[in-house]
């Protein structure tokens, strides 16, 4: 590793003050760009094209640029959006609800898109959190390779290990383009996957209140 790429891991270790990610980031550095490049063209000539042709010529850059973006949450750590909360509610105790939260992610088994919405709920003690915190949770775990089913679990424990509320339900609804544009062509489904901790899953009317709020049969 050059001295200019581990004095980039060095700075990425304070921001986020987590190792895990800090080590993520060294493993990610240690490939270099030139050498994501070659991987893009070596796919392009594994598929017939003919990579040094005009049009794409500047592909392999362009769809290192995009992994950056797609595989950004590799970088962060989602807990860290919920840190900073309120209390002055006026005792507000009860269910808060963000629904529709739109994302993008990538199956781990394709690193096909994953499209969908995720819904996050929770029924706060004495604090809560900006609701644009919660988004950016999803997104911080949606940016990466991903199985929905983990995805749904990791943004729920991720809530209830920062808040420690009374409960908390998370719901994802999300088309697979794996499943869509390949293997069995099926277009137009969808995957929904619920996790559920403390009082959302153990009081079935605050589950049903959660559930009435999404409302999800439209979308
Ligand atoms: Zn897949």
């Amino acid at each position: 590793m050059t001295k200019k790429k581990a004095r980039n891991s060095n700075v990425t270790a304070k921001v986020t003050g987590n190792a895990a990610i800090a080590e993520a980031h060294v493993q990610a550095a240690a490939v270099s760009e030139q050498e994501a490049r070659q991987a893009v063209e070596t796919l392009l000539r594994w598929a017939g094209e003919d990579p040094v042709r005009e049009g794409l010529r500047d592909t392999p850059k362009r769809v290192v640029r995009a992994y950056r973006d797609w595989f950004s949450g590799y970088l962060s750590d989602p807990a860290d959006y919920l840190r900073r909360t309120f209390e002055e509610v006026e005792g507000y105790d009860e269910m808060i609800v963000l629904r529709d939260i739109e994302f993008e992610s990538h199956c781990e088994h394709h690193m096909a898109p994953i499209i969908g919405r995720a819904h996050v709920g929770y029924l706060p003690t004495n604090k809560v959190v900006g609701i644009s915190k919660l988004a950016r949770v999803v997104d911080g775990y949606a940016r990466r390779f991903q199985v929905q089913e983990k995805l749904t679990a990791q943004i729920a424990r991720c809530i209830n290990d920062v808040l420690k509320p009374r409960g908390v339900g998370v719901v994802v609804n999300a088309i697979h383009q794996c499943m869509t544009t390949r293997g069995v062509h099926k277009r137009g489904v969808s995957m929904i996957t619920s996790k559920m901790l403390g009082d959302f899953r153990e009081d079935a009317r605050t589950r049903n209140e959660f559930l009435r709020f999404i409302d999800i049969r439209n979308g």
